[in-house]
């Protein structure tokens, strides 16, 4: 099993344990299969799902045709009850048009459910070779606030405002989440990632927050790197960091620039981590509006997302047999999706994921 080297067994080990059954009753989670080509690649998790034989009830949720004003968004109330009831679920990406004036499905995601904290891993797949080897990095996220906090006007004509939030509340808590991931998951560096140099109450807020928390982790090293240099050590040398936390525009930045360091935006998963033990899996991409509909989408990023909902479930086995399956089979080489240069479909690589099982 090539994976197993160079992965860490359970990167997502939950933070805020719920009491989840151990035994063979199937849980239930929420699916979002979202937009673009979120129909295909939640498609693709379904059926090595069945193939695997992982005991998982979905509870599918389709975003509305109209803004349901509970929620002041296409995302209908019951479909976030759905994730607050089942506490675990899997979200396809959501599609934001650009400046049409209503409130993004991700952000009230993030909102309604207090999902502050982002998980994104990266590491280099065994058998797909990058310019860079090794890649083993850990992106977290502060994802409640900063410049996504939804707050913008027009002050007059031609001129509008947009306003950065960081608490210290929100800062503390994704420090404390990046610490805690750190010391569980056997990493020894966090670096706390910033511009407080011209940003200096909203970063420098952030970084005092993580001088806090580090203090209570003195085997864990902590450092903090202006978010520019930051940019331009990873391009260098990737090696150069371990666990990255940061506020929420940074790490939609650096985390899809890391994504291109491993092979791209098909490959990277991510977690989403909320208040009461709440998890929501989802592929850091976007719906790739450009390959929509074609059977083209590399489903891996939305896969290894599944497999971090189900290694936070602690089902570690089916876990671990999918995860197998699906690096053993990008190793291999045979068939691969056209992003990372081969010509199979998604369909087509789905069935040899599920070969390997
Ligand atoms: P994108 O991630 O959708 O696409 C960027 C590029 O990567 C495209 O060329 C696309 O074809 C490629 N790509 C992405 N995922 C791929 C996959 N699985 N397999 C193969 N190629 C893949 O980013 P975008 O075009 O900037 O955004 C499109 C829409 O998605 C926008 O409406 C945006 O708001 C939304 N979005 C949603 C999320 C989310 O739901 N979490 C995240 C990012 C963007």
């Amino acid at each position: 099993q090539v994976f197993s080297s160079v992965t860490n067994p359970n990167p997502f080990a939950p933070f805020v344990a719920r009491a989840f059954s151990s035994d063979s009753t199937p849980i239930r989670a929420t699916l979002f299969p979202g937009d673009g080509i979120g129909p295909e690649i939640a498609d693709s998790v379904k059926q090595i799902f069945k193939a695997a034989d992982v005991p998982i009830e979905w509870e599918e949720h389709y975003v509305g045709d109209q803004i349901d004003p509970r929620t002041q968004s296409f995302l209908t109330w019951e479909s976030l009850e759905s994730v607050r009831r089942n506490g675990v679920g899997l979200k396809g990406p959501m599609a934001t048009p650009i400046g049409k004036g209503h409130r993004s499905l991700n952000l009230t995601l993030r909102k309604e459910l207090n999902l502050y904290a982002n998980v994104r891993p990266c590491y280099s797949l065994p058998g797909y070779k990058t310019r860079y080897d090794g890649v083993n990095l850990i992106t977290i996220r502060e994802n409640t606030e900063g410049e996504y906090s939804g707050l913008e006007h027009q002050v007059v004509r031609g001129v509008v405002e947009s306003l950065k939030i960081i608490t210290r509340q929100a800062s503390l808590r994704v420090a404390e989440y990046a610490f805690h991931y750190a010391k569980t998951n056997g990493r020894g560096r966090v670096s706390a990632i910033h511009k407080a140099n011209i940003m200096q109450k909203t970063d420098g807020l952030f970084l005092k927050c993580c001088r806090e928390v580090a203090e209570k982790y003195p085997e864990i090293k902590y450092e903090e790197v202006v978010i520019d240099n930051c940019c331009m050590m990873l391009v260098k040398n990737p090696a150069l960091f371990d666990v990255l936390v940061m506020p929420n525009l940074y790490g939609d930045i650096i985390s899809d620039l890391c994504a291109g360091l491993i092979g791209g935006l098909g490959l990277t998963p991510s977690l989403n981590i909320g208040e009461g033990g709440i998890a929501l899996a989802e592929a850091v991409h976007g719906s790739a509006p450009d390959i929509a509909g074609k059977n083209l989408a590399n489903p891996t990023a939305l896969l290894l997302s599944s497999v971090s909902m189900l290694r936070h479930l602690n089902f570690n086995d089916k876990a671990d047999q999918i995860q197998s399956a699906i690096l053993n089979t990008i190793a291999e080489g045979k068939y691969r999706t056209a992003d990372l240069g081969g010509s199979s479909s998604t369909t087509d690589f789905t069935k040899a994921i599920c070969d390997h099982l």
